[in-house]
């Protein structure tokens, strides 16, 4: 299978090239040139598989440069870093479950590609004959981070560099970077939004003059943003796998379709679904879920992508993002794979700040969009509780509410999963003060919230009141460059 660039789309490139370089040239994003079809003979050997193998088998379809069996092995190392079954799905009321994503190393969802990641990289350097080191590049609006550190980190031939908006993340996510061990870890906050972090990232992707001396010190540069293709491919297993298990625990039948509620901010997780979804996946709906950042909201039903708005900062800051990358994946593929029309609203989005599509092409007929307010989303968290006695992180409620909404005005009463992003632990300030608790010390918070509820804090999260801050640089976001250049030492390279 090649891969295209949404904005070239005569590009034809290997599953190993668009890893190893993570954006294409053109400043598009590689995606795959078809889609492989998921048919019920395939389907019905997942269903008595594991995770791993589920996993390893979607893989092997979108990256035919890599064996089933060479992907097994990856996988396989990958979840085992996973606390039991990497992707549990949990039915909390009839016809209601949550595909929790959250038990790998560092307790959010971005743990689920970024734990596998690396083993992805390393082999498409081989296939491809890279022999540069590379440098991995994420601008995090707090998860992605963490997980890119954990994943990466001593990880042979390679540096990985983190940018955070120094302040949009949570105590948690800030502690859990700050105190990142490893030889090759490099993390500065950024002084502004996430949307000047991932847009300053973007920027020394296509300086040539940063490429230049990068490459003169011998480095070439990879994102493990979900631009990345290696970051999105598996994720669509997840999707698949959910079903699988609620086939077999008798809860649907094979072709049934169901729908999935995703709390949404770079576009990353609902266009894997997307994605399972054009591969045969019986889907009724995708809810998308917004914070007070609804930019999704507005586009899906009204057709208008418009950033010239107030960035709020809620408490869900993964999802306080504007500018959602991978929409653009998205869009290349509901408009039929126009790339000059790709180029056009880019172009628009970069001068102006907006651009417009006919809603009905942006629903596609199974998208549906809403968002929640900090109240709402603290209400979804005290009522889940209350009544299910299921205990959800903030991004997970604002996904909880959008759903309680959409299942009133519509009276849709088809099996639908919510797919929960974080463990509540790491945001355990907000979830108790949901609950009714105020508790401003984010440790203390872990601590109250494990004694009012049936669950167990993690060691790792609660241990960071102990860790020492390794990292505490802050820099301007003109600043970026520079950084990149001297945490390698290219920026001492001779001319
Ligand atoms: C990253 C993240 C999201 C948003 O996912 P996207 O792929 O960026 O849309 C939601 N919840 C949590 C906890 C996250 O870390």
């Amino acid at each position: 299978m090649k891969y295209t660039s949404t904005r070239a789309a005569e590009k034809q490139v290997s599953a190993s090239e668009a890893i190893v370089k993570g954006i294409s040239d053109d400043g598009g994003l590689f995606v795959p040139s078809s889609f492989p079809v998921l048919d019920s003979q395939t389907i019905g050997k997942l269903l008595d598989w594991t995770y791993p193998e589920r996993t390893a088998k979607i893989l092997s379809m979108y990256l035919d440069d890599f064996s089933f069996e060479e992907l097994l092995g990856y996988t396989e190392k990958a979840y085992s870093r996973f606390d039991g079954d990497p992707c549990p799905v949990v039915k909390i009321e009839d016809s209601l479950y949550m595909a929790e994503l959250w038990h790998g190393p560092t307790f959010a969802f971005k743990d689920m590609a970024l734990t596998l990641l690396p083993y992805l990289l390393t082999a498409a350097k081989k296939k491809t004959g890279v022999e540069e080191k590379t440098l991995v590049l994420a601008a995090t609006s707090g998860d992605t981070g963490k997980a890119a550190l954990e994943g990466f980190k001593d990880v042979e031939g390679t540096e990985v560099v983190v940018f955070y908006p120094s302040k949009g993340v949570s105590a948690v996510q800030r502690m859990q970077m700050a105190a990142q061990t490893g030889k090759n870890v490099h993390v500065a906050a950024i002084k502004g939004n996430f949307d000047d972090a991932q847009a300053a990232v973007k920027r020394v992707f296509n300086d040539e003059e940063v490429k230049r001396r990068l490459a003169a010190a011998g480095y070439a540069t990879s994102s493990a943003n979900s631009i990345n293709w290696g970051r999105l491919a598996p994720q669509i297993a997840y999707y698949v796998s959910a079903y699988c298990d609620l086939v077999n625990d008798g809860e649907i039948e094979w072709g049934d379709k169901i729908n999935f509620v995703v709390p949404t901010g770079n576009f990353g997780n609902v266009l894997a679904g997307y994605y399972a979804y054009r591969m045969g996946l019986p889907v009724n709906k995708f809810i998308i879920a917004s914070n007070a950042n609804n930019v999704l909201t507005d586009f899906f039903n009204k057709g208008v992508y418009d950033i010239n708005r107030d960035f709020y900062r809620t408490m869900s800051p993964s999802m306080d993002i504007l500018v959602s990358s991978n929409l653009e994946r998205f869009l290349f593929e509901v408009c039929g794979r126009d790339d000059a029309l790709i180029r056009r609203l880019y172009d628009s989005l970069s001068q102006t700040g907006r651009f417009e599509l006919d809603p009905e092409t942006v629903r596609a007929g199974i998208f549906e969009a809403g968002w929640a307010d900090e109240e709402e989303t603290k209400e979804a968290i005290y009522t889940y509780f209350d009544l299910d006695d299921y205990v959800m992180d903030t991004h997970t409620a604002v996904a909880a509410s959008v759903y309680n909404e959409y299942n009133c005005e519509t009276e849709d009463d088809t099996p639908t999963v919510i797919l929960s992003t974080a463990s509540p632990f790491k945001f355990a300030t907000d979830v108790l003060g949901a609950l009714g608790t105020r508790e401003t010390d984010p440790f203390r918070a872990m601590i109250r919230l494990q004694n009012s509820t049936a669950l167990e804090c993690p060691e790792q999260l609660y241990g960071l009141a102990a860790a020492d801050e390794i990292h505490k640089e802050t820099i301007g976001r003109d600043e970026v460059a520079d950084a990149v250049l001297r945490f390698v030492g290219a920026d001492k390279t001779e001319e």
